[in-house]
């Protein structure tokens, strides 16, 4: 089978796997453009990048309606750059980085969508809110004065590990705290409108979605399961 029918494929397998109402993003970090078109043509327009520099270099050689999300560490000297060319920036890992993106996107005059990324995982190196940052930064109400940004959830890696229990653990705790800041975000008392759109919950990829699925994930970041190893 050739490389894009290959990936067709695995598309195909992956969508028809998962239930209603979980979003497939294909994580394409260090995969050729070539590759991308295969998912494209297979009817994908979820993508994810992890690489500021990469993203720029490829997105534009690709169709207009693919929706980009960006899933990396982001340093703040690269946010000037990536700010309104993304669907969601998923990798959102201190208040400092939010209120940088928040002032950006003020300036010009945009609304950009994030997720916060929390640190559930056993590993000290991965980034992230710990439950009690996230828990902080809530209840301090910072939030409600960054009107240039819509908080639309949470993205949360597992421990890499083999052991399910440990994985479905973290997973369970990102859940938790989800549904703990989406209570807490509540609505607001004058309009009833919702006071952020929080409704995404990221996790699970390539090896580990179908726990995340099960504790709760709506949005899962999958790529060597589509594109192979990288
Ligand atoms: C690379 C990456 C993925 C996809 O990983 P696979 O194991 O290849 O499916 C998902 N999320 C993030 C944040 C990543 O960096």
């Amino acid at each position: 089978m050739s490389q894009s029918s290959l990936i067709a494929t695995r598309i195909e397998e992956l969508r028809s796997l998962l239930p209603e109402g979980v979003q497939l993003v294909a994580v394409s970090k260090f995969k050729p453009v070539e590759d991308i078109m295969a998912a494209y043509e297979a009817g994908q327009r979820l993508f994810g990048e992890s690489r500021v520099q990469e993203f720029l270099e490829k997105s534009p050689r690709l169709p207009a309606d693919i929706k980009w999300h960006f899933i990396g560490h982001l340093q703040t000297n690269k946010v000037r750059q990536l700010i309104g060319k993304t669907a969601l920036i998923e990798s959102v890992d201190s208040v400092r980085l939010l209120k940088l993106i928040d002032s950006e996107s003020r300036a010009r005059d945009l609304v950009t969508s994030v997720l916060l990324q929390v640190h559930v995982a056993a590993e000290e190196t991965k980034f992230g809110f710990s439950a009690d940052e996230l828990r902080a930064f809530i209840s301090s109400g910072d939030f409600l004065s960054l009107n240039n940004v819509y908080i639309c959830g949470l993205m949360a890696m597992a421990t890499n590990t083999d052991h399910v229990d440990i994985v479905r653990r973290d997973f369970a705790e990102a859940a938790a705290l989800f549904r703990e800041v989406k209570q807490a975000i509540g609505v607001n008392p004058l309009t009833l409108e919702p006071l952020q759109p929080f409704r995404i919950l990221s996790m699970g990829m390539s090896g580990d979605w179908p726990v995340a699925v099960e504790e709760g994930a709506n949005l899962i970041r999958v790529g060597s399961a589509i594109f192979g190893e990288r």
